[in-house]
């Protein structure tokens, strides 16, 4: 008989709280701690511990995932709120929030200093595949922590990438979000386009479905817009987080980030007008006239 593991769920928003979820299902004994303590609160129906502070859900864990907006809030959360300094010497720290290239070399050498073992986790997929267990994560750290951090991993995705160092992981998530993020705006784009032209914007998916240029996140993304449905799966302002993160990596690896500039000036008239909350689909409301 295997003894039951304790994972600390640090942060439950949109991701993390599903994420809980599942971890409890797969036979994890789970310890939520949320800043706004309702939301933690919620899953106390679904058998998780709700704990009041971060320190308190990370004393005695055998894992602590933090699940928060950026690099300053894990920081503030693990450091400021003691759950590193609380954390087991045998235990391990599994960072999946999205932080970028600097924040995710300063919280390593946090852990470092604390002589915690840290795997940069970050993961792909929204709410849906939160819900569904079916993210995929990326995680970089030293390999004799993958077999460790293999059930952790399976309860909450359907895949995981291996890479060797600490920060690839956040690396390749920063490209994967350029793409995601690119083609959300083209999508709005062509939408727009299409509206303003009175062509039905139906038309243009169903022309490409099929050929080569067809995309599924294409149908996805394009319907809520025809909808106007920007209920939040990826929220716009945690977008415009990532796309300055995204900016910052392309300007350190010199490469000319057009595209992304102006992505980013969409995302922040997105948020002008009030709409951070919505899904990053609601790019078209920046767009269309
Ligand atoms: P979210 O629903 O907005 O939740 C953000 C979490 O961060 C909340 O728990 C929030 O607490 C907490 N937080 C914010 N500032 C804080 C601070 N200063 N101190 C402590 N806690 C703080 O965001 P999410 O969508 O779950 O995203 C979480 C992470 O996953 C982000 O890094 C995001 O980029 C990444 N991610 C998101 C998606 C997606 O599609 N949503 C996909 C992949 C990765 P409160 O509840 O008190 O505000």
């Amino acid at each position: 008989m295997t003894t039951q593991k304790t994972i600390a769920v640090l942060g439950t928003g949109i991701m993390g709280a599903p994420m809980a979820r599942n971890l409890h299902k797969a036979g994890f004994a789970v310890r939520a701690w949320n800043r706004s303590h309702d939301k933690a609160k919620a899953l106390e129906a679904d058998g998780i511990t709700v704990a009041d502070t971060p320190a308190d859900a990370a004393t005695g864990a055998d894992f602590v995932m933090t699940v928060l907006i950026d690099g300053a809030a894990v920081e503030q959360t693990m450091v400021d709120g003691g759950a590193l300094s609380a954390m087991s010497k045998q235990a391990i720290w599994l960072q999946c929030s999205t932080v970028g290239l600097e924040a995710i070399e300063r919280l390593a050498a946090k852990a470092n200093k604390e002589h915690v073992a840290f795997v940069d986790a970050p993961v792909i997929g929204t709410k849906r595949p939160a819900e569904d267990g079916t993210l995929t994560v990326l995680a970089a750290g030293p390999r004799d922590l993958e077999p460790r951090c293999q059930s952790v991993f399976e309860a909450i995705g359907a895949r995981t990438i291996w890479l060797d160092n600490v920060g690839e992981a956040s690396k390749l998530k920063l490209v994967v979000n350029s793409w995601v993020l690119a083609v959300t705006a083209a999508i709005a784009e062509a939408i727009a386009l299409a509206e303003g032209l009175n062509i039905d914007p139906q038309q243009f998916l169903d022309t490409v479905k099929g050929s080569a240029t067809d995309n599924p996140f294409l149908h996805v993304k394009g319907k809520a817009t025809i909808d106007r449905n920007f209920a939040p799966a990826f929220p716009t302002d945690g977008a415009y987080k990532d796309i300055k993160l995204i900016l910052a990596a392309a300007k350190a690896a010199g490469i000319h980030e057009d595209l992304m500039t102006a992505v980013q000036h969409k995302l922040e008239r997105t948020v002008q007008l009030g709409l951070g909350e919505q899904d990053m689909a609601a790019m078209y409301r920046a767009t269309a006239k």
